[in-house]
């Protein structure tokens, strides 16, 4: 039995915050790990900016329900879906991403909590579990599948690391020349001949 994990932002969808920057015409919001590599100190930031500018949930989750998942993202999905079982390993929240999982047939998502307080604004967030995509296809093994990943970024190759199969999409330069033993794939048609070739490649002889 076989599991695909792809990730959410970079891979299916544009990267949340710095379209919401681009949306809402804050540039602050784009802000980002590379900026300030102190997660908790950035998401502490994001959320004050929020709060400053007014943002509610509901007035995140408008801006966001006006973004669109990456052209073709959905029939790759779809494709994909028809023949494999397919979890998003994302490192974003329920709450933002919902307008756009509902755009991409609502898949099954892993991901983290925000926690938003009586006046609606966010007051605050919830890793589900540290490292969770590691976790995840970890997991995932011990119930017998062989995991196949695809992600864009540093943080999925630890995710990539431990599927037996994993590959980038459309990385960032500079990325997957510190990661080679993960190909890279610059379409979804490439991925997904690769994620096929694997597939078989995995399967057991019968
Ligand atoms: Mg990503």
């Amino acid at each position: 039995m076989q599991m695909i994990c792809l990730d959410l932002e970079g891979v299916l969808v544009p990267e949340i915050w710095i379209a919401f920057a681009q949306r809402t015409g804050i540039p602050e919001f784009s802000r980002t790990t590379r900026d300030e590599p102190d997660y908790d100190r950035l998401m502490r930031f994001r959320l004050d900016l929020l709060r400053r500018h007014g943002l509610k949930l509901a007035d995140i989750q408008a801006v966001i329900g006006g973004m669109a998942p990456m052209a073709g993202a959905r029939e790759f999905l779809d494709d994909l879906r028809a023949r494999y079982q397919v979890i998003i390993l994302s490192d974003t929240f329920y709450e933002f991403a919902d307008p756009l999982m509902r755009q991409l047939g609502r898949p099954t998502l892993f991901c983290h909590r925000l926690v938003v307080d009586d006046a609606g604004f966010v007051a605050d967030y919830r890793l589900r579990q540290p490292d969770q995509k590691r976790h995840a296809v970890n997991a995932l093994k011990s119930l017998n599948y062989q995991v196949i990943a695809a992600g864009d970024s540093y943080n999925d190759t630890a995710m990539l690391g431990a599927a037996d199969a994993g590959f980038f999409i459309h990385p960032p330069p500079g990325i997957a020349s510190q990661f080679p033993q993960f190909p890279v794939h610059s379409s979804y048609g490439e991925l997904l001949a690769a994620i096929d070739g694997a597939a078989e490649r995995l399967r057991p002889a019968t």
